[in-house]
């Protein structure tokens, strides 16, 4: 047994390790969801990853549908990725110059997504949120920044307020260590609720520097925009002279080749080019590798340092093994890539829903493009508090289930799953294979 959950023990070498790390690392790991604690158990230390699969410490090997929280679209060791690593690594693995690569990686961004006329590269998105937010208010002077709750944009202080992802799991309202006046110009709102959005600009004129949302979020679990949702933000953001940021950190060159924006614009009923003053990126585009970006208007990004006089820096932003890597990436996600992603997470997702309908368990399968998440709740979720209020428990029991047949699932019921276009025939039938089991755990 291990840390006193039901779930039987079959990680020595991962045990070993994670006994080792928590002595030397606070809950033995570098970042908190990895750590298990929503489900119990031993987190898996993993060693490689090729293509779907991922191995572990101890040679199992588990179908991924995690890939890494979003980048690994691809999959693990895409054979073009290495390449230019490889080739970039023998390089030089770091100048603090400017380099081609990080030109050609902008250029690639620019190209992709309209609205972004300049990027900046970061290191990791919550620097490109962080950046993209004291941009907002140097550029309107203004200090208060809206967001919603359940959407996560890392760990920046002022966003630290009621957010997804890891707090969610450990259903922190907030974080010791944020002081009153860090968050105190953060407003927080629910999400999906355009009217709170009103009567915030309402209450606080001309203060409200920016609205940050996640472009379509999945950090509370998967909770797609309402129909007109990012058009309405846009809207009360341009009436009040207030910027739109939209944070596509994770669905940035996932959902589609220019990400949420291009999947909304692409999809007419959903509401139309809606175009965010500001846009940040990570994940993907980074290809494995510490790179992110923040971009948008020209007329706001001139303000940013040297060219203005908002400041941002980084030692390592713009990387050339990193930005190799991302723009490796990027330029291997043709359409057929996005077709292959669409067509498995439509799969998997149904493949989830009809196993546990199977089995009568009430859940909601929600999408949005190719990140999918379960709810384990009758009740359609528009908004944290919905997703709150799943029995997050039956997850616990699924998770585990998936996990002792090879598939790695995210370790909390508040995440987006994550397919890759590697994710082929036999990876997909060891999923419908350990469905069958973890759904009647979950019952
Ligand atoms: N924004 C969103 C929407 C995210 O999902 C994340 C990470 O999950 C971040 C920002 C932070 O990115 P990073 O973990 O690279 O700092």
């Amino acid at each position: 047994q291990s840390f006193g959950t039901p779930y039987p023990y079959e990680a020595p070498a991962s045990q070993a390790l994670f006994e080792r790390a928590s002595v030397v690392t606070p809950g033995g790991v570098n970042s908190p969801v990895r750590a298990f604690r929503a489900v119990g158990g031993t987190p898996r230390f993993m060693v490689s990853g090729t293509g779907p699969y991922l191995t572990d410490a101890d040679g199992r090997e588990y179908v991924d549908l995690v890939c890494s929280w979003g980048p690994m679209i691809l999959g693990h060791a895409h054979p073009e990725v290495i390449a230019a690593v490889q080739d970039a690594v023998a390089r030089g693995t770091s100048f603090g110059t400017p380099g081609q690569g990080e030109v050609e990686l902008a250029e690639e961004i620019v190209d992709r997504i309209a609205p972004v006329e300049q990027v900046r590269l970061v290191s990791s998105g919550t620097e490109a949120t962080m950046s993209a937010i004291r941009l907002a208010r140097g550029f309107t002077g203004r200090a208060k920044v809206v967001k919603f709750a359940g959407c996560y944009h890392g760990h920046v202080d002022a966003l630290l307020a009621a957010a997804g992802s890891g707090v969610a799991t450990f259903a922190l309202p907030d974080t010791p260590g944020v002081t009153g006046a860090q968050a105190g110009d953060t407003i927080v709102l629910p999400y999906n609720d355009l009217d709170a959005v009103r009567a915030a600009f309402a209450a606080h004129p001309g203060e409200i520097a920016c609205v940050i949302t996640e472009a379509s979020p999945g950090n509370m679990g998967v909770v797609p925009p309402k129909p007109g949702f990012n058009k309405g933000l846009l809207e009360l953001c341009r009436s009040n002279g207030a910027l739109f940021v939209s944070d596509e950190v994770m669905t940035g060159f996932r959902v589609s080749k220019a990400g949420w924006y291009g999947f909304e614009s692409a999809n007419e009923g959903w509401s139309a080019d809606v175009k965010p003053d500001l846009m940040t990126f990570g994940k993907v585009m980074g290809g494995g590798f510490p790179a992110a970006a923040f971009g948008g208007r020209a007329d706001v990004m001139a303000h940013l340092a040297p060219a203005g006089p908002v400041y941002q820096a980084g030692t390592l932003s713009g990387n050339p093994v990193a930005t190799a890597a991302g723009l490796a990436q990027l330029r291997a996600c043709t359409d057929a890539v996005y077709a292959t992603v669409d067509q498995v997470a439509a799969e998997v997702a149904s493949l989830v829903s009809d196993s546990l309908a199977k089995e009568g368990v009430a859940h909601r399968l929600q999408t949005a493009g190719n990140m999918f998440s379960v709810f384990f709740t009758d009740q359609p979720v528009t908004n944290y508090d919905e997703a709150r209020a799943q029995e997050s428990f039956r997850f616990t029991a699924f998770f585990h289930a998936m996990l002792a047949q090879g598939v790695y699932l995210p370790p909390s019921a508040f995440e987006s799953w994550f397919v890759s276009s590697a994710h082929d025939e036999r990876a997909l039938e060891r999923i419908a294979a350990a469905l069958p089991s973890a759904a009647r755990a979950a019952a």
